[in-house]
């Protein structure tokens, strides 16, 4: 089939020259014969030949060598090496270097063209496949392209149409995505907030609490409340290498029906306290009017005993609702210790009585906080007190306080029923009790539901880790005072 490639010939043969070129050219090749070696650099560069005839030695200089340097610029181009004799040596090295094959006389002008088509057939079938390599990777990349596009598309637009807000901050502060759920519930316009500061766009004072507070840790939720009575609680979630989070839900309707609980709560149990007061005063009164028999004396003790207990809920039960209500803002400077050792000591006699060993580990040097020591007083009392409600007699229970990062760590381990995994999310709610409470054990449901009140109320968080027939660990995190005046 005639060709009207470029053979390039660099051999320093001038007999074989002309057999080479003559072949070739009755071939319809074109040839260029290169006189030396910058000949052959410059025809290579600028003419960029279909294959290169190459001498074992040309111009002084070993053709495999000159051969490799031209392969690190042209990678594909086809060379053969025309050797005087056959030999293995020449022939490994060849394969090496990645050329195109060697001609060794006798030559015929079959021999030559034969390798000459053999070498353009096997690098034009190489310049192919590297073209549709090329052309494959570049469409699967394509590919990809449109897909993380189609993506992205397809989570903007999940993003923009979930009802709650949502904001993407970067490391800075400045935003990065807003939806359009955040943009209502801040009344905000529709743009002009990319890249700047949150704090410029939203100007709430409770946003910048939630935001300076989430710096500080460990507050990541915090509640919105806007002037035309709307609540969101808003929630902050450090994205790591990205900035940060905080998706906000508008909580009102929720707010309002647990007013209107805790209203009804309240009333309930304010009015019960009175006609409650004098029942337990008749009872007292009733064995000073006129000798009573054992079965009276008795049926009496029962009544003030139901009384008293009830009594015990209703007062529960106002507490709690002074607390939902934030009536409780006395704060002043707190030892936690102090209160503690003052819980322990009071429940001794308790613990020696449900015969429970007591390990407490408290640190030195605690930093001192910020709260109403009666309220701290009653959380300590109420989650020491369960421990031993719920501790079998013989067991140890363990209480911990350590500080940590301007943190006070409060811990009371006990080795009671525990609680079911499915059912702990739910002990801080008011008269929620554990589906396992043991049957001798009474209670209202609302010890937990108070210390909760009062842990939110000193800005903690509280915790428990439980297992079943193992027994209960409460984890109460409270932020340590720092004192403004420079150390
Ligand atoms: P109660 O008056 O029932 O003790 P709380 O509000 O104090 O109410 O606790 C709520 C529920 O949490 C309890 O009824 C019980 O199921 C579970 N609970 C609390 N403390 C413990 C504990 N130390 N061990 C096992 N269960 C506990």
């Amino acid at each position: 089939m005639p060709r009207h490639d470029l053979v390039l010939l660099a051999l320093d043969d001038a007999t074989l020259l002309q057999l080479m070129q003559r072949a070739l050219q009755a071939k319809s090749y074109e040839t260029a014969i290169a006189s030396g070696r910058v000949a052959l650099e410059k025809i290579v560069q600028e003419a960029i030949p279909a294959l290169v005839m190459l001498g074992e030695q040309f111009d002084g200089q070993l053709g495999v060598k000159i051969a490799c340097e031209i392969l690190e610029r042209f990678p594909t181009m086809p060379i053969l090496i025309y050797a005087e004799r056959e030999s293995m040596v020449l022939y490994k090295e060849v394969l090496q270097a990645g050329l195109s094959g060697c001609l060794y006389p006798p030559l015929r002008n079959d021999d030559i063209i034969g390798a000459v088509e053999r070498s353009l057939q096997r690098a034009r079938a190489l310049g192919d496949w590297l073209r549709r390599e090329v052309k494959r990777t570049t469409a699967s990349l394509e590919r990809r392209a449109n897909l993380s596009e189609a993506e992205l598309q397809r989570y903007e637009f999940i993003l923009a149409n979930i009802d709650d807000g949502v904001i993407i901050l970067d490391e800075e502060g400045k935003i990065q995505l807003m939806n359009k759920a955040m943009m209502v519930a801040f009344d905000l316009p529709d743009k002009g907030y990319q890249g700047k500061p949150v704090l410029e766009i939203i100007d709430h004072p409770d946003f910048s609490i939630l935001l300076n507070r989430a710096q500080m840790a460990p507050l990541k939720y915090h509640e919105i409340n806007f002037d035309d009575g709307r609540i969101y609680n808003a929630q902050y979630t450090p994205l790591e290498g990205i900035g940060s989070v905080i998706t906000v839900q508008d909580i009102s309707y929720l707010k309002q029906v647990d007013r209107l609980k805790s209203d009804f709560v309240h009333t309930v149990s304010h009015d019960l306290r009175s006609p409650l007061t004098s029942v337990l005063g008749y009872t007292e009164l009733v064995g000073r009017v006129g000798p009573l028999n054992e079965q009276q004396i008795e049926f009496l003790d029962r009544i003030r005993s139901s009384v008293e207990s009830i009594t015990s809920l209703v007062n529960e039960l106002l507490d709690l609702s002074r607390l939902e209500a934030g009536l409780d803002t006395r704060h002043e400077i707190v030892r936690l210790e102090n209160v503690l050792k003052f819980a322990m000591d009071t429940l001794e006699g308790q613990f020696r009585l449900n015969n429970l060993s007591l390990q407490s580990d408290i640190a030195e040097d605690l930093p001192e906080m910020r709260g109403n020591p009666i309220r701290l007083r009653q959380l300590l009392d109420n989650l020491l007190t369960n421990a031993t409600k719920y501790a079998p007699p013989g067991t140890t229970i363990h209480i911990s306080l350590q500080a940590e990062d301007n943190l006070i760590i409060f811990s009371v381990a006990d080795e009671g029923p525990g609680i079911p995994q499915s059912e702990q999310g739910r002990i801080f709610e008011k008269f929620y009790r554990a589906s396992n409470v043991p049957e001798q054990v009474d209670g209202s449901g609302l010890g937990l539901a108070i210390v909760k009140s009062i842990v939110d109320s000193h800005q903690g968080r509280i915790w428990v880790e439980s297992a079943v027939d193992k027994g209960s660990t409460f984890f109460v995190v409270l932020p340590a005072y720092i004192s403004e005046k420079p150390s």
